[in-house]
């Protein structure tokens, strides 16, 4: 946060950063449609243009208020073949990335990394250091190789890489999907990685609005784990096996598995508090006049948002439940719920939807800073033998998923006595 209070990125007001990458992805993103399509060659990856923004604009940028600025696509054929793959129109991602003001989340990392969401919800756009772009054009051919192959994965999808330069400061930045949905309340967050070393939410986390818990939290509160049917269980845990393999041939680690819960009888009953509440509002001070059409007007804005909830995602494949190929279609078509929720159970049988996926995949472990704390976790964690890192993470990753976060549920509780025969 900088001094007016305005928040900064390098001293770079973060409106001047997400107006000026808009201009830039929008130009990007136009020049493109005179290449024609072709397959992917590996020279592709390895391709940066560049664009000066200068004020007064020239023959192919517009004029504009903020600083003057260089934009950097970096593989730009590369990128429109990956979002082709999602099923990611040219018009629409123009229309996602820059017909409206990006949202700035008011969640971050530790890393200082600034997070902006596309206003309809699909894409998250992050500052990511220098070490980690480089990564992901070394990543790219590669990764890219697995997602050709298995579109269904919770890891993140890149959709592009961009550098923004103002007075010689570097900003770089990644377009991904989204894996939380604003429009639904979602009860709790985690933030998983199955270390159990310092993985507990701070106190200024805690008093957020909507904090995102860790590891010991989630322990805490669900002892027992999160239940889900038998061949959702096991296709979660296949996906995330399958993903973690292509994290580990990378040397890939300190990922993230990102769950947003909503609980549907927690959100039946919010409602109808807020129903009584309206009612009981309308009784005590008939002076206000507080009709029925008012207590309407407040259920108005939950429709408003159903109406967008329930339309069709932009990115193929990218809901939690498209990502895991479960079998069974999802729960009954609740009406005010978006689609795409993989379908659980908490242990006191109430019932919810996960909204999940990989996340923070770009530290390798050959660019990972040897830090106090990072040596201190590795005793603590009982790996001390470095080599074989990548592969402890993501098997201790695994457990953990498979074994206290994700149960199934038991068959003596699916089927009621009363049922059986
Ligand atoms: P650190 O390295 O300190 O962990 P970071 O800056 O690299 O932090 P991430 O771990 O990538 O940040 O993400 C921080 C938070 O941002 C997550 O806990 C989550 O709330 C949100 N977030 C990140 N990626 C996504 C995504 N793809 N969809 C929705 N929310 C996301
Ligand atoms: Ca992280
Ligand atoms: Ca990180």
């Amino acid at each position: 946060v900088g001094e007016g209070g305005e928040i900064t990125y390098k001293k770079i007001q973060s409106s001047q950063i997400m107006g000026s990458i808009q201009l830039g992805i929008q130009h990007a993103i136009g020049g493109l449609a005179s290449k024609p399509e072709r397959d992917l060659l590996m020279q592709d990856f390895m391709t940066v243009e560049t664009t000066n923004f200068p004020h007064e604009g020239s023959n192919h940028t517009p004029a504009h208020h903020y600083s003057e600025f260089k934009f950097k696509t970096y593989a730009p054929i590369a990128f429109r073949y990956f979002r082709d793959l999602f099923g990611i129109q040219p018009d629409d991602f123009l229309m996602s990335m820059c017909s409206a003001p990006l949202r700035e989340l008011s969640n971050p990392g530790a890393s200082g990394s600034i997070f902006y969401l596309t206003n309809d919800d699909e894409f998250i756009i992050k500052t990511v250091q220098h070490k980690e772009g480089e990564f992901l054009q070394k990543l790219l051919p590669g990764y890219y190789l697995n997602l050709d192959q298995n579109p269904r994965t919770l890891l993140p999808k890149f959709f592009g890489l961009y550098c923004y330069q103002c007075n010689s400061k570097n900003v770089r930045l990644v377009a991904m999907n989204n894996i939380l949905p604003s429009a639904v309340k979602l009860h709790q967050k985690y933030d998983l990685k199955g270390s159990t070393y310092k993985r507990k939410a701070n106190k200024s986390e805690k008093q957020k609005k909507s904090p995102t818990y860790k590891d010991l939290d989630f322990m805490e509160h669900h002892t027992e784990g999160i239940f889900l049917e038998a061949d959702t269980y096991t296709a979660l845990i296949k996906t995330m096996q399958r993903d973690c393999r292509v994290l580990e041939s990378f040397k890939i680690m300190d990922y993230s598995l990102l769950v947003g819960i909503h609980n549907l009888d927690e959100a039946q009953r919010e409602k109808s508090s807020a129903r009584e509440q309206a009612a009981s509002d309308s009784d005590a001070q008939p002076g206000l006049h507080r009709t029925r059409s008012d207590a309407k007007e407040d259920f108005g804005t939950q429709v408003k948002r159903t109406q967008s909830i329930n339309r069709q995602r932009l990115v193929a494949h990218s809901t939690a439940m498209e990502s895991i190929q479960a079998e069974s279609e999802p729960i009954d078509e609740e009406e005010d719920v978006p689609p795409g929720g993989i379908p659980a159970r908490n242990a006191r049988g109430e019932r919810l939807l996960l909204f999940l996926g990989i996340i923070d995949i770009l530290q390798s472990y050959r660019l990972r800073k040897k830090l106090e704390h990072t040596w201190k976790s590795m005793i603590h964690d009982g790996d001390t033998v470095s080599v074989h890192r990548p592969s402890f993470y993501a098997q201790r990753f695994l457990d953990f998923m498979a074994k206290t976060v994700f149960k199934k549920i038991p068959s003596s509780l699916k089927h009621s006595p009363s049922k059986r025969k």
